[in-house]
């Protein structure tokens, strides 16, 4: 299938590493000029060089928690290609807290950063997307927005209320932009590589590490998620093949969710 990418443009909001990276990979490979950010300099290059056999990609180090960086991304992506079709709001990481070990400080933390990670920059881009014709927005949110987990409390929560951000922005935004998301279960990036190298069995191989955790979560699928499994969900949802999908998401979690 054709998505119809080519020519096109698109921000993916930490770019530098797991599921964004991968997205930026594929969105390349359909032909579209992609602008990834990240905070950690050495990584948001390696990745640059990575991907620049793709195609053309801008690295620009920013954090998206800082209205006045995402500026700075919004100014040099205009410089760059003068456009934005497509803005990924990727970039966050989980926090793993019980409701008992969760401080005032913490709960602020993180729906800060859920919430802000798609606000600043659909800000800054929604006049490009506005102006693209086939505007999207694509979200990375978490299976946790449906199926709650005790050990995540402030992550589940913030994640549920950003879904039903995006629904409202669906509504305000069609039809000139269309605002969906991938919810994801466990998928094999950065967050779980970290868990990892912190693992008590140092006997344990990588592999062996992760197959015992898809057994673990009983994943259907038996094993956990690929980024690029997420970012070919991403790809379809940014393009004009899904021009009549809105507000919805696509679950990538290898049958993770029990909910109808
Ligand atoms: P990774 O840790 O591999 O990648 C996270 C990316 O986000 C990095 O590029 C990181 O770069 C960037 N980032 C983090 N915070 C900021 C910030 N404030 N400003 C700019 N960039 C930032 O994680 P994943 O690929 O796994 O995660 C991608 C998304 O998917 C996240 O939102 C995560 O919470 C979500 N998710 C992932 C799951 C999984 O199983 N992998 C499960 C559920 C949700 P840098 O640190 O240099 O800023």
């Amino acid at each position: 299938m054709d998505l119809g990418l080519r020519g096109k443009m698109a921000v993916v909001t930490g770019g530098s590493s797991g599921i964004g990276l991968a997205a930026a990979r594929v969105l390349l490979d359909e032909g579209m000029a992609v602008a990834i950010c990240g905070r950690n300099a050495e990584r948001l290059d390696a990745a640059r060089q990575s991907l620049a056999p793709h195609g053309d990609v801008l690295a620009v180090q920013c954090d998206i928690l800082e209205a006045g960086d995402v500026e700075r991304l919004r100014r040099d992506v205009a410089g760059w290609q003068g456009r934005c079709d497509l803005l990924v709001n990727n970039a966050g990481q989980g926090r793993v807290s019980t409701f008992a070990e969760t401080t005032d400080e913490a709960w602020s933390e993180e729906l800060r950063l859920k919430f802000f990670s798609q606000i600043h920059t659909i800000r800054a881009f929604g006049p490009m997307l506005r102006q693209s014709g086939q505007g999207a927005i694509v979200a990375v949110n978490s299976l946790l927005a449906y199926q709650p987990e005790p050990h995540m409390v402030c992550t589940s929560a913030a994640r549920a209320g950003v879904q039903n951000m995006l629904k409202s922005l669906a509504g305000e935004f069609a039809p000139d932009i269309r605002v969906n998301a991938v919810v994801v279960g466990l998928i094999e990036s950065g967050q779980w590589e970290r868990r990892f190298q912190a693992r008590e069995d140092r006997g344990i191989t990588r592999a062996e590490w992760l197959a015992d955790l898809g057994r673990e979560k009983n994943i259907p699928m038996k094993r956990l998620g690929r980024p690029e499994e997420v970012a070919n969900a991403i790809a379809f949802l940014g393009s004009p093949a899904s021009a009549f999908i809105t507000g919805s998401q696509i679950e990538v979690s290898g049958g993770l969710s029990r909910h109808i």
